[in-house]
């Protein structure tokens, strides 16, 4: 018995210097208050983090460890929530008066000798700095993309005037002294009619998507059957000079902007019709619900797209095709992109060479969405 009886006393005894072995080589720092909020207990990573010795800690209250400007509140080594335990970012202060951002961690204890308070402190000073540069990062980008689309709407918007200029005076020019000019001159003016009408093509497609992103989104339910009428009346010419054929399964109503979304599947029809292959374009409107979502899929029975160039499409000027035989400015598919990612949904395409294409985007269903995006 007497020997079991020591065998515990050098057991607790061991415990005790494991238990102030590990207590002081924790990482992490902690501190135990007494009732009075007073310093009983701590470790060697307060030291270390703060540059008090010991002696110089113990029966101090926690404002040793905090800036001057926070010793009027509460102190957040004492701070706890009403289940006994909060943990908070806060500013430290070391010895030397410097400051470090801190995470402290508190929980109240009690025990036969009272109630206690324990903290942890870890500096999170690399933390900090890391949500730092990535928040000073995305507003450089914010501001960056702002300005580019500023300089996008401003340029395209004053070249409109000069262009228009041109055009009217190469049209005098043909009208007025077309009967002085050879065969060669009335060439020259056709070229440069066609760049001028080209060029104002392209401005104002480039109006349009810069104007995407400044413009606050309208965000209301779409019926897209009711888009797609309008969209199908406004293209009713070239669907009929193409004799093509378009058909629409019944589509949802989303969330978002009309007007947008009417022009994203206008794009995509007139697109269908346009690169057509041998026999009348066969244009197919169909969606699916995928979780929260939309996926509406426009389909054509024209060309096709090689696979390795299914992502390219999407950028702005990206033509797989020579003005010649397909007219256009190569920004459809990039205002389609820019437009659906602005509602949060995505854009791609299914397709092979000879084979149509399936191009696709969702949107947020209508109970999916709380509030709007960006
Ligand atoms: P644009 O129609 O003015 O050329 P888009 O951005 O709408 O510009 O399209 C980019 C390119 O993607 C087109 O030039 C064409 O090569 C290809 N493309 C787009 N839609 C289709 C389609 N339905 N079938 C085949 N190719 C397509």
């Amino acid at each position: 018995m007497e020997q079991s009886a020591a065998e515990s006393i050098t057991s607790t005894s061991d415990d005790d210097s494991r238990f102030r072995l590990a207590f002081d080589a924790a990482p992490t720092g902690v501190l135990l208050l007494d009732g009075h909020d007073r310093i009983v207990l701590l470790n060697a990573a307060i030291e270390k983090l703060f540059g008090y010795e010991r002696a110089e800690l113990l029966g101090q209250t926690t404002d040793f460890l905090l800036p001057a400007r926070l010793h009027d509140a509460a102190s957040p080594f004492c701070r706890t929530g009403a289940r006994g335990a909060a943990n908070a970012d806060v500013a430290g202060r070391r010895k030397d008066g410097s400051e470090l951002p801190i995470h402290v961690v508190v929980s109240r204890v009690e025990s036969n000798h009272g109630r206690y308070t324990v903290c942890s402190v870890v500096d999170v000073t690399e933390r900090r700095d890391v949500e730092l540069a990535l928040r000073d990062q995305s507003t450089e980008l914010e501001r960056s993309n702002r300005e580019l689309e500023q300089f996008a709407y401003a340029a395209s918007h004053d070249l409109r005037e000069p262009l228009r200029m041109v055009a009217t005076y190469v049209k005098l020019l043909e009208r007025e002294y077309g009967e002085r000019l050879d065969d060669a001159a009335h060439q020259y003016i056709r070229f440069a009619a066609e760049g001028a009408t080209r060029l104002t093509r392209l401005v104002s497609d480039l109006l349009e998507y810069a104007r995407i992103g400044p413009k606050a989104l309208a965000f209301e339910p779409v019926d897209c059957n009711e888009v797609l009428a309008h969209v199908l009346e406004s293209l009713r010419a070239r669907i009929e000079q193409a004799e093509a054929e378009v058909v629409s399964e019944k589509l949802p109503t989303v969330q978002g902007d009309p007007i947008l979304i009417g022009q994203v599947l206008q794009n995509l029809v007139e697109n269908g019709v346009k690169f057509r292959a041998r026999e009348a374009p066969r244009i197919r409107i169909s969606a699916e619900p995928v979780g929260d979502a939309w996926h509406i899929h426009v389909a054509d029975n024209g060309l096709g797209i090689e696979p390795r160039f299914h992502g390219r499409i999407f950028d702005l000027f990206q033509r797989l095709h020579t003005h010649d035989h397909y007219p256009g400015t190569g920004m459809g598919l990039a205002f389609c992109k820019k437009v659906i990612e602005r509602h949060g949904g995505r854009v791609w395409v299914e397709s092979e060479p000879g084979r149509g294409s399936v191009f696709s985007f969702s949107l947020p269903a209508l109970r999916a969405m709380k509030k709007p995006p960006r």
